[in-house]
């Protein structure tokens, strides 16, 4: 089995191709670790060659986590946020990538007012309108952001979706192709204060293609770590 800093060479390399064939500078794609499940033990393999920016998708792990990881971690939260866990993670985070509704927003506004800081934040996206997923639909968008662009402690940085799992990337390139429209289009429109830049989609299987069609953070977990094992619950 191929080590943690094996995958992270194979990984970087593969990003590099990426931006070559895309024309893009590798410095405008951040590779966050997905480090949901993984101990701090093996979490530290990955941040000693370098990689500072982890990704969570739970409250807990990060509150579990912070500590134990040191200073030096810009923790991203990138799974479903609960309005009443805003308050544990407001000012441990540097980005939420995960916000669908105005009632997180105003949360998350409230509470990072409170701490006298800026949120950064994504808007996630339904971008292929699964039934099972988070996230505006593509349409509804540029409404929803207009109105969370009123919140005064919000920076709204970006867009983020969780595409579609496929068998070949290659299928997911045509959502990738539309998000990346969709930050362009509502750029246009000269929303007050909105100007993203960022665009977090493409994950273990599909980083490459997400990159390729402009993704500036990728998240990949699995390509790290190996399989993810989760706890069975019968067996606690
Ligand atoms: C788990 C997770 C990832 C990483 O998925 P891999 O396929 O393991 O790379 C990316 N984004 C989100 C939102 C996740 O929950």
């Amino acid at each position: 089995m191929p080590s943690i800093k094996e995958n992270i060479d194979i990984i970087n390399s593969n990003i590099q191709s990426a931006c070559e064939r895309s024309g893009r500078k590798r410095e405008d794609v951040l590779f966050l670790v997905v480090s949901k499940t993984i101990d701090v033990e093996r979490i530290k393999e990955a941040t000693a060659c370098g990689m500072t920016s982890l990704g969570e998708n739970k409250v807990q792990e990060i509150m579990d986590k912070y500590e134990p990881m040191g200073k030096d971690i810009k923790w991203h939260l990138i799974g479903h946020l609960q309005t009443n866990k805003v308050k544990y993670i407001i000012d441990k985070v540097e980005m939420i990538h995960s916000v669908e509704s105005v009632k997180l927003a105003e949360e998350i506004n409230k509470r990072a007012a409170a701490k006298n800081i800026m949120a950064n934040v994504l808007v996630e996206v339904n971008i292929a309108n699964e039934e099972s997923k988070f996230g505006i639909k593509p349409e509804d968008c540029e409404k929803f952001i207009q109105e969370i662009s009123l919140f005064p402690n919000i920076i709204i940085k970006g867009l983020m979706t969780v595409a579609p799992i496929v068998d070949k990337a290659e299928k997911n390139r045509k959502y990738f192709r539309q998000m990346r429209e969709l930050m362009v289009d509502i750029n246009s429109k000269n929303v007050h204060n909105v100007n993203m830049t960022e665009l977090s989609m493409g994950m273990t299987g599909d980083y490459e293609v997400a990159i390729e069609e402009g993704a500036t953070i990728v998240r990949i977990g699995t390509g790290v770590f190996g399989e993810r094992v989760y706890p069975n619950k019968n067996l606690l």
